[in-house]
């Protein structure tokens, strides 16, 4: 059986909380480093009681932290048995690699042909923030940045259907990013987003598509491959 549960999960540190970020935010945030530190497995059951026990709050504030868990993809919910810790298979894993490559190979030839010097600008900036998340090793944030460039490279299109779609498609590698991806894969990614962006900017679509493959590629043999093959000696039995 998967251990559980609140017990796992810190409360927040009092140095990160600002009066502003609200009790929702903090069980998120809570919940999010349980995930990234490998006190809470997938499947792990997550108890309201427990949860608003140990933060404090009403378990109509627990029940809002769960569903934003459950939008991010972190957190399954399944009617009349509670909250779980999401827990991807390797196939759907697999799937959702496949249908990236499929989308974002069309999605950047049409950028390419219709990206402006200000979205380039925004998308630099971004890959500034990625950087920064990265070197200080936040992990949370860190791969929120990383999805988002993907993200990002969709709204240049202006197209919201193809937004909401890439938003969905790198949400549901969340939990494994946030449980397998290391600092150094982390570092490889960012520059690997840098050479893409560069190739954009230079317009050149077969070594952007190269380029774009490559990541795809390697970040998927990260998150499936090596995290089975090597498993890690922080991760509870
Ligand atoms: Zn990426």
């Amino acid at each position: 059986m998967p251990r559980a549960d609140a017990d796992l999960i810190a409360a927040p540190d009092a140095p990160d909380s600002s009066p502003e970020v609200s009790s929702t935010e903090h069980i998120v945030a809570a919940v999010t480093r349980a995930i990234v530190e490998h006190r809470l497995l997938p499947g792990a059951k997550l108890v309201e009681q427990k949860l608003g026990d140990r933060f404090g709050v009403s378990r109509t504030v627990v029940r809002q932290a769960l569903f934003r868990l459950s939008e991010l993809k972190l957190v399954h919910l399944e009617p009349a048995r509670g909250a779980f810790v999401a827990a991807p298979s390797i196939k759907e894993a697999r799937e959702v690699f496949a249908v990236r490559r499929m989308v974002e190979s069309q999605m950047l030839r049409e950028l390419i042909a219709h990206i402006k010097p200000a979205d380039i600008r925004k998308l630099k900036a971004h890959l500034k923030a990625e950087r920064g998340a990265v070197a200080r090793i936040d992990v949370p944030t860190r791969t929120k940045l990383l999805f988002d460039f993907h993200v990002r490279l969709a709204e240049v299109l202006g197209n919201q259907v193809l937004v909401d779609l890439m938003q969905e498609l790198v949400s549901r590698c969340s939990l494994i990013t946030l449980m397998y991806q290391s600092a150094d894969n982390a570092q490889n990614s960012n520059a690997e987003h840098a050479q893409l962006l560069k190739a954009i900017e230079a317009r050149d679509t077969d070594l952007a598509l190269q380029l774009l493959h490559d990541h795809l590629e390697s970040v998927e043999r990260q998150l499936i491959e090596a995290p089975r093959t090597e498993p890690r000696t922080s991760a509870p039995t």
